[in-house]
């Protein structure tokens, strides 16, 4: 049996350093999570792409991603070349690689999925929403962490749409309505909420921003899971990454799910028993 601090019902998973292991009960409900989500993108006019495992630091700098979320970041380096020698001398016994090792970071893990569709968009301009869904494993430093609920490395799929501030605003608006009719048939009790995103800097120009009209909203499960979410960016994407719609700056938004957190409701709605969550799943993915 694995080591684990944090076990399901039955082992269907197991959690360690907000690291995640799936056994197949879990993997099949996940999966079968994604493919609901990711039809209702297709059925949105949503191309699939998948981006890059790691995204450059320069890049992100321009999104100020580390004037918001710093703290989230896990970058990605390498040893130093004139280091690995001592390294491969290190006592068996030495547990983490010190800084003094490693190079200087040029790439971070996503912490979410979009960031990868706005980079990959840079420069381009359309007269047409432009719809796109893409999953990723996205990694964020959390202050804690508790099992399949708030993990470093999670599976996000989301669905984005780039064109004018109302095609936007439809975008969330319909899938707002479908997370709520799929919640439903599931039997998931799950309440719709503002939410403000975890900016490092509390009085910084966006967080203002997004607490004088929400953008965010979040759907919560009733031990206040938030499993889902919609984000309006507004142009602010647009802007930095010349990406442009009808001769403008474009608009952008996302719906996102956070597929272990739907694996975490699901297991505790349907008392462990991940098989009759699979099927019901399947049923409700049918008919949402
Ligand atoms: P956000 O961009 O914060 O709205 O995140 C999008 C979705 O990812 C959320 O609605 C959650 O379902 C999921 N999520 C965010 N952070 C975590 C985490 N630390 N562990 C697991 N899932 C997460
Ligand atoms: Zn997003």
């Amino acid at each position: 049996m694995p080591v684990s601090d944090s076990t399901a019902t039955g082992n269907a998973w197991w959690v360690r350093d907000g690291l995640a292991t799936l056994d197949e009960p879990g993997v099949l409900l996940k999966d079968a999570l994604d493919a609901v989500f990711t039809r209702w993108g297709a059925e949105a006019g949503a191309r699939q792409q998948s981006y890059p495992a790691l995204l450059r630091a320069e890049d992100l700098r321009t999104l100020d991603y580390f004037r918001n979320f710093p703290h989230l970041g896990s970058p990605v380096t390498r040893i130093r070349p004139e280091r690995l020698a001592a390294l491969a001398a290190h006592p068996p016994g030495a547990t983490a690689l010190p800084a003094v090792d490693l190079a200087d970071a040029t790439h971070l893990l996503p912490s979410a999925a979009c960031y990868g569709c706005i980079l990959h968009l840079t420069g381009t301009s359309a007269d047409t929403p432009v719809l796109i869904t893409t999953v990723a494993q996205c990694f964020r430093n959390e202050d804690h962490y508790d099992g399949l609920r708030r993990l470093w490395g999670f599976t996000m799929r989301e669905i984005v749409c780039v064109g004018s501030a109302e095609a936007v605003r439809a975008h969330l608006g319909r899938h707002q309505e479908r997370i709520a009719a799929f919640g439903a048939a599931l039997g998931l009790t799950l309440d719709r909420q503002p939410a403000t995103d975890p900016f490092f800097e509390k009085d910084g120009s966006r967080t203002v921003m997004q607490l004088l009209a929400p953008v965010k909203e979040e759907y919560l499960y009733t031990d206040g899971t938030a499993v889902a979410s919609t984000n309006n960016h507004r142009n602010f994407f647009g802007e930095r990454r010349a990406i442009r719609h009808a001769g403008r700056p474009a608009f952008t938004g996302c719906v996102a799910f956070g597929l272990e957190r739907w694996v975490h409701a699901l297991g505790d709605r349907f008392e462990g028993d991940l098989a009759a969550a699979l099927r019901a799943v399947r049923r409700a993915g049918e008919g949402s």
